[in-house]
């Protein structure tokens, strides 16, 4: 029988009977609660008694003592298991653990199941036991089973006790995890995995006087919170326990990262504190040479407009929100206009116009970039197209190639489809493409790079000299120009050896029949440079700036 089929034999009272039965089965409050109306639908028997609670009345009367729903309600928007506080009755605040499913209510209501799973703490009581009682002794408020040590909720709530009632101290949130856990698990198997988390426990039991100050969130995560007067405090503190947690017996070398919040507003919860530090930790990971790290507000900050960045960018790209500038790159013999590269600018209808350095790191990141660069490119065709009917002669429009595309993209095939599309030949187009490339997959460079010289296609090395590769790199791919790097030409030439390193890099470019394009040329200074060292091209805002379509045709 399924269970529609149970449910409809059922009248509502069996029904009753039979949700109490398996939901009082663990002793667990449990409430099913409208997510329209905010109305507790059902209870059990475990609620009523905790909660001094009756069917009918609004959750926010219940769990928040307030007369409205919450602005920000966790119940309505999580799922799954959450430490989180609640007003436990009109005096007394509770941390539990509280888990969220959504269900559907027999009358077809859209409902969520809560079930507070463990409370870990209380204030607001002179009664130290105040949180075992509320709960009537059924439920422990538990340590982690596997280290002995305090679980989340459990620290959550020690932490929480400590700020709150300590307002003359300040004091850190700190979390850290072993980089790599997983391999070490999968190396070494899962007990010595287990043993060395009860190793970093020991670490941590050794360095604090008292269990409550640490604990483990989960897996291989960590915390513990520290009263500090000045950061070093706290560099030091990690330090020892670093040095602790390597002096067991288990001799695997371990790396772990620290992320450091210093608590300032006493009203954040601890989960989310902890979520911070974990942030910071986050931002090391790669860096062998940094343990520990602060989070600030700038990088949450960044986090946010990055999310915001990401939620937008498809329907940006479907809008026509991208929008091509032009920027003009002159022959330095005899001054004319040889070409424009395509840059994009992000048109966003309540941000403004957005650089591209806000989103194209971004988009590289998550892999958007590659249909960004399409989108540009396809952009660069099309004008050209357009400038061909109208009888306008055209100038080449370089377009920037992100090193994504020569793994995930098929460039030759990508570039072939636009030239049929509009009709082009490939002179028209020079692909931009970055100097850093050429460390990367260098078999697949040289064979996309090759078939795309083959097809007449004019190839720049971008950003030349601002990495780590050299002409004698380059000097076996089929490139026809490299464009040296805006930072480079700055930094060098202000100095008489570097103005020797930038003419020899040009000679040397030259010697190999390579084309040379500056770009950043800001000054008379430079051009005047740029000419004796018999550069070919230059751009930069000594000549134009980057501008849009409609500028750039005037200039033509
Ligand atoms: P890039 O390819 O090196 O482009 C040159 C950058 O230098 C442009 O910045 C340009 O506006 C700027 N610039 C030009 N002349 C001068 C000058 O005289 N002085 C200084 N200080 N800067 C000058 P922009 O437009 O902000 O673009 C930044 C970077 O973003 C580009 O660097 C390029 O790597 C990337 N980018 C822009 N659009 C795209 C795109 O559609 N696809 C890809 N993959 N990358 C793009
Ligand atoms: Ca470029
Ligand atoms: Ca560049």
């Amino acid at each position: 029988m399924s269970f529609t089929e149970i449910k409809n034999k059922l009248n509502m009272e069996d029904t009753k009977v039979l949700i109490d039965s398996i939901i009082n089965a663990d002793k667990r409050a449990a409430f099913v609660i409208d997510r329209e109306n905010f109305e507790v639908m059902y209870m059990n028997d475990n609620a009523e008694k905790i909660f001094n609670g009756k069917v009918g009345t609004a959750c926010y009367e219940l769990f928040c003592s307030k007369d409205h729903a919450c602005i920000d309600c966790p119940m309505m928007r999580m799922t799954g298991e959450t430490v989180i506080q609640h007003r436990h009755s009109s005096t007394i605040d509770a941390i539990g653990k509280w888990k969220f499913t959504p269900v559907r209510w027999f009358d077809n209501r859209d409902a969520i199941l809560v079930t507070l799973l463990e409370i870990a703490g209380a204030f607001g009581s002179e009664d130290d036991n105040v949180a075992a009682k509320l709960y009537n002794g059924n439920i422990e408020v538990q340590n982690d089973t596997l280290t002995g040590i305090p679980n989340y909720s459990k620290f959550c709530a020690n932490a929480e006790n400590a700020i709150r009632y300590n307002q003359d101290k300040n004091y850190a949130i700190v979390t850290f995890d072993i980089d790599k856990f997983k391999s070490i698990n999968d190396q070494y198997g899962m007990s010595v995995g287990d043993m060395l988390l009860k190793q970093i426990a020991n670490g941590l039991k050794k360095y604090f006087d008292l269990d409550e100050n640490f604990a483990r969130l989960h897996s291989d995560v960590f915390a513990f919170y520290m009263p500090y007067t000045k950061r070093g405090d706290i560099i030091k503190a990690i330090e020892k326990i670093r040095r602790n947690i390597v002096s067991g017996e288990l001799q695997i070398d371990i790396k772990t990262s620290f992320g450091i919040y210093l608590v300032e507003d006493r009203h954040v919860p601890i989960n989310l504190m902890c979520d911070r530090a974990k942030m910071a930790a986050f931002t090391i990971k790669k860096n062998v040479m940094k343990f520990c790290a602060f989070y600030d507000e700038q990088y949450h900050e960044n986090m946010v407009k990055e999310r915001g960045i990401e939620h937008d960018m498809h329907r940006a790209l479907r809008n026509h929100e991208f929008k091509m500038y032009l920027q003009p790159k002159y022959n330095l013999c005899d001054g004319t206009m040889c070409g424009a590269e395509v840059l994009s600018r992000w048109q966003h209808p309540e941000k403004g116009l957005i650089p591209p350095l806000d989103y194209i790191p971004l988009f590289e990141e998550n892999g958007f970039i590659l249909k960004l660069d399409e989108y540009m490119w396809e952009l660069a065709c099309k004008t050209i197209r357009e400038w061909l009917d109208a009888g306008i002669k055209p100038v080449p429009l370089s377009v920037n190639i992100s090193r994504y595309h020569i793994v995930h993209n098929d460039l030759p095939s990508v570039f072939g489809r636009l030239m049929k599309q509009y009709n082009l030949t490939s002179d028209m187009l020079t692909l931009e493409i970055t100097e850093s490339m050429f460390m990367n997959s260098p078999a697949k460079l040289a064979d996309t790079l090759n078939t795309l010289k083959a097809r007449g296609f004019k190839l720049e090395v971008d950003d030349f000299g601002s990495g780590f590769s050299s002409l004698s790199m380059i000097r076996n791919v089929a490139v026809d120009t490299i464009k040296i790097d805006k930072n480079f030409l700055d930094q060098e030439i202000s100095s008489d050896k570097g103005k020797i390193v930038v003419s020899h890099t040009i000679s040397m470019a030259k010697d190999l029949q390579l084309q040379v394009v500056a770009e950043g040329v800001e000054t008379g200074e430079h051009v005047e440079f740029l000419k004796q060292s018999h550069c070919d091209i230059a751009q930069g805002y000594y000549f134009a700036k980057p501008m849009t379509l409609e500028e750039f045709v005037n200039y033509l």
